[in-house]
């Protein structure tokens, strides 16, 4: 049995290091809690514990949990799908996975209409793995240009899945290439563009990712054991 508190201590405790080893405040990197295959009474536990941001990489797990779980701030960090925008826009704190400039208008459309703004990070392929979503490196600055007309969607800052690798040392170069072209973009002064959040880093990684400048860190076996991907997503 797997003793969520402790390690959710020892997680905070790694990112308070890491922190502190780059120079900056453990309060100023948020911790996303990564719930997806998490039953509601886990993921209650560890809001119990403290947890304040939860993770959810599709929207349906999102959707079906949401009303069972008070008081939270919740992130869309999986790929996201035109057609399931007009669920979710409204419902999340920071969608992490925006990748195309149909997404940021499908986006913009619904909030503009309400007269809201929705937080949005840039998803970046930043290895130009096949296998995953997000924008190639050089395409970020074009789309930060573009998205910058659109009234409904604000730019907070860039995330990235790094390649899963055996020594997290080895991806390294891919958070140092994130968090410079985080500075790039700052540097662009471009209007309702804020570079406030990197979020960069999981459970394999999230001690390098932080001294690379990661201030958010999405964090999901380390808190509630590895995931049984054999089994369906149960809400209970
Ligand atoms: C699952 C997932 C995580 C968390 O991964 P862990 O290895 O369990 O920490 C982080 N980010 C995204 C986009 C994910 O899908």
């Amino acid at each position: 049995m797997v003793n969520m508190r402790e390690n959710i201590t020892r997680v905070q405790e790694r990112i308070a290091a890491a922190s502190r080893r780059s120079g900056r405040r453990p309060e100023d990197i948020t911790l996303v809690a990564v719930t997806k295959m998490v039953p509601v009474e886990r993921i209650q536990e560890a809001v119990d514990c403290g947890l304040q941001d939860l993770g959810e990489n599709r929207v349906q797990e999102l959707l079906a949990k949401q009303p069972y779980i008070n008081g939270v701030k919740w992130h869309l960090i999986g790929h996201l799908q035109r057609n399931k925008v007009r669920q979710v826009w409204d419902r999340v704190a920071l969608i992490h996975s925006v990748d195309t400039l149909e997404l940021a208008r499908e986006i913009d459309k619904r909030a503009s209409a309400a007269g809201r703004k929705v937080d949005i990070l840039l998803e970046v392929n930043v290895a130009g793995e096949e296998s995953k979503f997000g924008l190639m490196p050089e395409a970020v600055i074009p789309l930060v240009r573009e998205v910058t007309g659109l009234p409904g969607v604000h730019i907070c800052g860039l995330m990235t899945v790094a390649p899963l690798v055996a020594d997290p040392e080895e991806v390294r170069p891919v958070f140092q290439r994130l968090a410079a072209l985080r500075r790039e973009v700052d540097g662009l002064h471009l209007p309702g563009v804020d570079m406030a959040y990197l979020s960069m880093g999981m459970t394999n990684d999230f001690e390098v990712a932080i001294a690379a400048g990661a201030n958010m860190v999405r964090i999901g076996a380390a808190i509630f054991g590895a995931r049984d991907y054999s089994k369906k997503a149960e809400v209970h």
